[in-house]
């Protein structure tokens, strides 16, 4: 077996600015590739556990390894591989080169809302926010074949025939592969298409859909997506190429495509979808602590797999579930033995609501309920042995009731000695998100 993408997850944030959607208060590049990976190794059927991590995208560094903690795969190698659209198309054809051995990969190609430029409205952001995540393992589905780029003047896109020839007679012995050529171009330019249509039968050249208007030119998921639109689109062949044509430089990858690739889209929009006030100009300051709720770093570490995986400790003595794990059954203090349970973190019920409105937050959350207005406190039923307290969030204060169905979602809680602490929230239930909805 050879190594192809097979699957992929679209997530993207339920916040709104104007058309875009951009990520929450308590959303970045962290959690939004948090909740890609937790999506690719939540789908239906046996699923084999992510062997590396790739991510391409302004992720700090420093994130990494708890990446690696949110996954609960402490080990996994993981790496950031650059941003924008050539290195997206290098880490993909890296990971499809890897040896079988390897393992699955995923890679995530992940964006926040782009500041606004310089004289245009007043702190519209210029892109959108989201995260796409592909999974590389053994089987059918797209490899890549090559990608390049050509530097040209703006008025003379490159006529790369010999390129697409090359990526043809690397997909296999056929010399007439057919497929698609889709170009992406601010204007088609039309000699350029009546050349390719001419020398390279059986490719169809076809216009690019128009830009997702809720996404703009995103750096690194807009091109994943014109992937994931090409891969997908109709053709009689399995060649795909895709030419994005800027003003001086095009940028070409060309993919076999031998089987479909498992699509698990994003949610829809929700009606109430809440708008998302113009960012600060300037970063928030650094908040501080209430008295009584400081958690030391250490400390916070420690619990970072019952806080961010919900897992809990069976005991081997009594049969009981002890959640938060603490290495010690709180039901007969045993402590040998103890054995991890994962709880569900999915469509789960709130059994209580409180809602905490600005001004009566402890400080910690002073950035939060400045924009929000407050947040919502929900007591969730995770199992009948096992509930949880989480703020609630991607919804206006007020708005949870006993008797939700939620979901959980990793997110920024506050920022103490100098880094964001995150942890679960629970969110509306997003019936389109579900691992098996949207797939293909
Ligand atoms: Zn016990």
């Amino acid at each position: 077996m050879t190594r192809s993408i097979v699957a992929a997850v679209v997530e993207r944030p339920v916040w709104r600015s104007g058309p875009l959607r951009v990520e929450g208060p308590d959303e970045d590049a962290f959690t939004l590739s948090v909740a890609a990976l937790e999506r690719l190794g939540a789908r239906p059927g046996p699923v084999r556990p992510i062997a590396r991590a790739t991510v391409v995208g302004s992720l700090p560094s420093e994130l990494l390894p708890y990446l690696r903690a949110a996954i609960g795969a402490p080990e996994l190698p993981a790496q950031l591989a650059g941003t924008g659209r050539d290195a997206l198309y290098e880490a993909l054809e890296s990971s499809v080169g890897r040896a079988e051995s390897e393992g699955p990969e995923a890679l995530v190609a992940v964006d926040v809302a782009a500041p606004a430029r310089a004289g245009e409205g007043a702190g519209a952001p210029a892109s959108g926010a989201g995260a796409v995540a592909f999974l590389v393992d053994e089987g059918r589905g797209a490899r890549v074949q090559g990608h390049g780029v050509r530097h040209h003047p703006s008025s003379r896109p490159p006529d790369a025939t010999e390129w697409v020839r090359t990526v043809r007679s690397s997909a296999g012995p056929a010399p007439e592969l057919g497929g698609s050529l889709t170009v992406r171009a601010p204007a088609q330019p039309p000699v350029l298409l009546a050349a390719w249509s001419r020398e390279l039968p059986g490719l169809v050249p076809r216009a690019a859909p128009a830009d997702d208007p809720s996404l703009g030119p995103a750096a690194n998921v807009a091109p994943a997506l014109e992937i994931l639109a090409a891969l997908r689109a109709g053709a009689a062949g399995p060649i795909r190429v895709l030419a994005s044509i800027e003003p001086e430089r095009t940028s070409y990858v060309g993919f076999r495509l031998d089987g479909p690739i498992e699509l698990h889209g994003e949610a829809p929009l929700p009606p109430d979808a809440p708008e998302r006030a113009p960012p600060e100009a300037s970063a928030p300051e650094v908040p501080g602590i209430s008295e009584g709720a400081y958690v030391a770093r250490d400390r916070y570490l420690e619990g970072i797999p019952s806080r961010w995986r919900f897992v809990a400790e069976r005991c081997p003595k009594c049969g009981g579930l002890s959640f938060p794990a603490r290495s010690i059954c709180r039901h007969c203090g045993c402590v040998e033995g103890l054995t991890e349970e994962l709880l569900p973190r999915e469509d789960r019920r709130v059994e209580a609501r409180t809602t905490v409105r600005a001004g009566a937050q402890p400080t910690e959350f002073d950035a939060l309920t400045a924009g929000t207005g407050g947040y919502d406190v929900v007591l969730v039923r995770l199992s009948p042995e096992a509930r949880a307290t989480l703020q609630g969030t991607d919804r206006r204060p007020g708005s949870f009731r006993a008797g939700d169905r939620v979901d959980t979602r990793l997110r920024r809680l506050y920022r103490s000695e100098g880094e964001w602490r995150y942890g679960r929230k629970a969110i509306p239930v997003r019936p389109g998100a579900a691992p098996g909805a949207g797939s293909a």
